[in-house]
């Protein structure tokens, strides 16, 4: 039997019981594990990660976007290499290896009562749907809570069947780059969203995952408001082989990705000096 929170650390057989196309390229995986001691046992906390397996391919890191609580366990992924290209080949009813959870996750005991600001850039949202899930249900926790999602075109929007309950449910804005005839919502880079958000400064912290263009460009511009950089959060993203702290692969300086990340604050990037 496994105990509640204990790391899964040799990889532990799952079956896909359901695959999502979300976007392009991208898919989400919903697994359970065939042992149903782990299957009941496996917690984690927002921003974690864990090391997946596809059999006779090998391992990368993933993400964990479901909630904490109530939300059937499942990840996101796009295929860009040797392993998830082998995933984006596996039916429903294929098998895959999973050991975690790894990772620190993100500060949600410093952040009660805080405004949460989340942007996004693309799939940068995978990292972030687990906390925007979180906060959402626990809402009373919190202050304002904005979501600002930007996307490519209407098509490369992540989870869009969650957009409408985020939308009743917290000041959600989307953007695209490239507009098609039919969309409605905002047009431009996902940093011109803080504005017309009205984004707050004063005890607030913000969430912030995309790619490096749009990870710099949000940061500065939340910075001009006033929002300190020890208040704007993100996940680092490094090559990982053990995701344990053993084989260095995703050492940036001093820090382990795998073990002190992947959550880090502004300010810890800056300081490492890392070019993102
Ligand atoms: C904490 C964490 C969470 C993550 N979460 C997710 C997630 O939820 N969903 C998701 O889709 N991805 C996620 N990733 C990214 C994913 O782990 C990587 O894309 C991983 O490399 C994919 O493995 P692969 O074998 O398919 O691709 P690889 O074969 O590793 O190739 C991936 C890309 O990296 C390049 N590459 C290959 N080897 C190297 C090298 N040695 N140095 C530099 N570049 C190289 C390739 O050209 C290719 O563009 C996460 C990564 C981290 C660290």
């Amino acid at each position: 039997m496994m105990e509640n929170g204990k790391i899964v650390t040799i990889p532990a057989v799952a079956t896909i019981d359901e695959i999502k196309d979300e976007i392009p390229n991208v898919r989400t995986y919903y697994l359970s594990f065939d042992d149903k001691a782990i299957d009941g046992a496996f917690t984690f906390r927002s921003g974690q990660f864990i090391m997946l397996t596809v059999f006779g391919e090998g391992e990368c890191a993933i993400s964990l976007p479901p909630s904490p609580e109530k939300d059937r366990f499942h990840i996101t992924v796009r295929s860009v290499g040797k392993v998830t290209r082998a995933l984006g080949g596996l039916s429903a009813g294929d098998k895959v290896g999973v050991r975690g959870p790894f990772g620190n996750g993100f500060p949600f005991d410093e952040i009660k009562g805080k405004n949460v600001v989340f942007v996004a850039g693309g799939i940068g949202l995978i990292p972030l749907r687990s906390s925007i899930v979180h906060v959402l249900q626990h809402r009373k926790d919190f202050g304002r809570v904005i979501l600002l999602s930007g996307s490519r075109t209407p098509s490369d929007i992540m989870y869009k069947y969650n957009m409408k309950e985020w939308q009743e449910n917290c000041e959600a804005f989307y953007t695209v780059d490239n507009p098609t005839p039919d969309w409605t919502g905002e047009t431009g880079f996902v940093h011109t969203l803080i504005e017309k958000a009205k984004v707050p400064v004063e005890n607030t912290v913000a969430f912030v995952c995309g790619p490096p263009v749009m990870f710099n460009t949000v940061n500065q511009e939340l910075m001009k408001r006033g929002l300190s950089d020890e208040f704007i959060i993100s996940t680092l993203e490094r090559h990982m082989k053990c995701g344990v702290g053993k084989c260095q692969h995703c050492a940036v300086g001093r820090t382990l990705v795998c073990t002190d990340g992947p959550v880090y604050t502004y300010r810890q990037i800056k300081i490492l000096g890392e070019q993102i």
